[in-house]
C-alpha cells in the first residue's frame, strides 16, 4: 500500500475547505502545532487510549492526538468540516470516527463501552454546559478517565478557585467535590485564529473517590441556595432549605459565615447531614 501524501498546513486545510470562522459555532482555531502537541500531551499517554473530542473544526488538535497514538472518536457540528477531517481519517487509518452531531445531544455511554479521556478546545458557548454535564454524572467514577478542556481564562479559574477567592463558587465545588481539579496551561489569545477578546486555559480535571453518604443533588441544591445570596450569612440563606440550619450546626459550622470562605470539604459534610 502506498504511503499517504503528506498532510498539509492547518492555514491551507482551512482555506481549501473554505472555513471562515463561525462565532455563532465559538470558532476560534489553535494551529501551532507546538502547542497542540504539548495540549495532546495534558492527559499522559495516549497511545492506544480512547478520546473523546468535542468541536475538531480543521483538525488540528484531533492531529496531535492522533498522532500521540490515540484513537479517537470526534463529534463536529460544523458540515464544512467534515472534508478536512476525511483526509485526517485517511491519513490516520482505523483511528478516528467523526460523527455530525451537537455534542450536548449526546450519550457518551452510548457511544463509549470502556475508559476514555475527553480532550477538546470547546466551544466557549457551550462549554461550561458540557462540562456541568460531565461533571454531574450518575455513576461515579463515570467511564471517562479526565477532561482536558480549553476555556475562557475567567471559567478556567471559577473551576480550579478556592475557598475565599472571589472567583469560588458553584463551579469550583461541583468539579472538586469528586475531581482533581488543576490549571493544566494558560493559552494566549493570540494563540487563536481569529483571536478571542479575552485570554484562555486549559484545565485538568481526574476523577476521585465520591465522598460517602452524600447525595450529588442535595449537594447542587445546597451550593445554589448558598451562591445564590453570595453577600448573605449562611444562616439567612439556608433558613429556607429543609433542615439546612440543622445541618450548620451539626457540621459545626458558623452560621454567620459567608457561603465563599467555606471549603469545599465543608459544603460536603453540609450536604451529608442534608442527605440523612
Ligand atoms: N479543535 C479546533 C481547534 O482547536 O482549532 C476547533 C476548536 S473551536 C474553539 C470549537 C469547535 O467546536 C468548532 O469547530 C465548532 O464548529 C465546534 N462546535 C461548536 N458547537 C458545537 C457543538 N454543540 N457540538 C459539536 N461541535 C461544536
Amino acid at each position: 500500500m502506498s504511503e499517504p501524501s503528506p498532510l498539509p498546513p492547518l492555514r491551507e486545510v482551512i482555506k481549501k475547505h473554505g472555513l471562515t470562522a463561525n462565532k455563532a459555532l465559538g470558532q476560534n482555531f489553535l494551529l501551532d502545532t507546538q502547542l497542540l502537541s504539548r495540549i495532546a500531551a495534558v492527559p499522559g499517554d495516549l497511545k492506544h487510549s480512547q478520546v473523546f473530542e468535542v468541536g475538531p473544526g480543521p483538525g488540528g488538535l484531533t492531529q496531535a492526538l492522533l498522532q500521540a497514538g490515540a484513537r479517537v472518536t470526534a463529534v463536529e457540528r460544523d458540515e464544512r468540516c467534515l472534508p478536512a477531517l476525511a483526509d485526517l481519517s485517511d491519513h490516520f487509518p482505523d483511528q478516528l470516527q467523526v460523527i455530525n452531531e451537537d455534542a450536548l445531544k449526546m450519550d457518551l455511554a452510548q457511544l463509549f463501552d470502556t475508559p476514555f479521556h475527553i480532550v477538546s478546545n470547546l466551544p466557549y458557548n457551550v462549554g461550561s454546559a458540557l462540562l456541568i454535564k460531565w461533571l454531574s454524572n450518575s455513576e461515579w467514577p463515570p467511564t471517562w478517565q479526565s477532561l482536558t478542556l480549553m476555556f475562557q481564562r475567567e471559567v478556567a479559574d471559577r473551576i480550579i478557585a478556592k475557598e475565599g477567592s472571589g472567583t469560588y463558587g458553584r463551579l469550583s465545588i461541583l468539579a472538586q467535590w469528586r475531581c482533581e481539579a488543576k490549571l493544566a496551561m494558560s493559552v494566549h489569545r493570540s494563540a487563536f485564529t481569529p483571536p478571542p477578546k479575552v485570554m484562555s486555559a486549559i484545565v485538568h480535571l481526574t476523577p476521585k473517590a465520591q465522598p460517602e453518604g452524600v447525595n450529588p443533588d442535595i449537594l447542587a441544591k445546597l451550593t445554589q441556595t448558598a451562591f445564590s445570596q453570595r453577600r448573605k450569612m449562611l444562616r439567612q440563606s439556608l433558613k429556607g432549605l429543609p433542615g439546612g440550619l440543622d445541618a450548620l450546626a451539626d457540621a459545626g459550622i458558623d452560621g454567620a459565615r459567608r457561603p465563599e470562605t467555606v471549603s469545599v470539604e465543608e459544603f460536603v459534610a453540609l450536604a451529608r447531614f442534608l442527605s440523612k
